[in-house]
């Protein structure tokens, strides 16, 4: 990868799709153009998966996602919250607009140097996933944790529910591995198509205490709708693509 495009998908949060292009034109700490420098560009193609279908005014608003602009620049410039608070609040009071994304980017701009563009930029991803944990494009079918199979909580019960759980909680896929990656599971592909994208996948989980790890189990033996192909069915409408920056990351190669 040389070369990234900047995204013009229009399912991406304005805010985050503007913090990202601020980044892919910045100059990297490895004192390259980001998108030009190899580690970078990989960093930024997972900070696009991440970012794929976060568009979610349709549910909440654009009120609604002006606060979550605003918050996530306090979660992570804790310093410089209220100011975004601020600038939030006058656009509404003004005109019931949300504030010019431009405004809050220079906001961030103003808190960072130019060395650490891509770390402030995950940061403010992931911050902005975390709040918006749950919300989908209209008409996803939604695993809903809690329905697990019935039988006895033995393991492959506790691992199902887990594995629900992040499904519940993802956006997309790459957000879904995301999640996998910071919990106790573990995922393996298991099938892959023409263009190694994968099909299926499996699942185990690590014993904290002593680092064992369980049986693994496949994508549909662990419940009907948790295969891979009908959780994809629910994260994504047809235009967003699978994650396979992230498969490569948090699963390997
Ligand atoms: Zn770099």
């Amino acid at each position: 990868m040389t070369a990234i495009q900047l995204r013009t998908n229009e399912t991406v949060d304005p805010f985050l799709a503007a913090v990202l292009e601020r980044c892919e034109r910045g100059i990297c700490e490895h004192r390259l153009p980001a998108h030009r420098c190899l580690p970078c560009a990989r960093e930024l193609g997972l900070l696009r998966e991440l970012t794929d279908s976060t568009d979610v005014r349709w549910q909440f608003g654009v009120r609604e996602n002006a606060i979550a602009w605003a918050h996530t620049i306090n979660m992570v410039f804790p310093e410089h919250g209220a100011q975004a608070y601020a600038r939030v609040s006058r656009c509404h009071d003004a005109s019931d607009r949300a504030p010019a994304i431009g405004e809050l980017v220079a906001l961030i701009s103003e808190y960072t140097t130019a060395m650490n563009q891509l770390a402030i930029a995950t940061s403010i991803i992931t911050e902005f996933l975390r709040q918006c944990r749950g919300r989908r494009r209209p008409g996803a079918r939604i695993v809903a944790p809690g329905t697990e199979t019935g039988g006895p909580i033995d393991e492959r019960r506790a691992l199902e529910s887990r594995v629900r759980m992040a499904a519940w909680e993802a956006n997309n896929e790459a957000h879904f591995l995301f999640l996998i990656r910071e919990s106790d599971l573990r995922i393996y592909p298991r099938a892959f198509g023409l263009h190694a994208e994968v099909l299926r996948c499996g699942y185990s989980r690590i014993d904290a205490s002593n680092g064992a790890e369980s049986e693994m189990y496949s994508d549909d033996a662990l419940a009907p709708d948790l295969g891979l192909p009908m959780l994809r069915s629910t994260w994504r409408g047809d235009t967003t693509p699978t994650a396979p920056i992230t498969w490569h990351v948090v699963a390997g190669p």
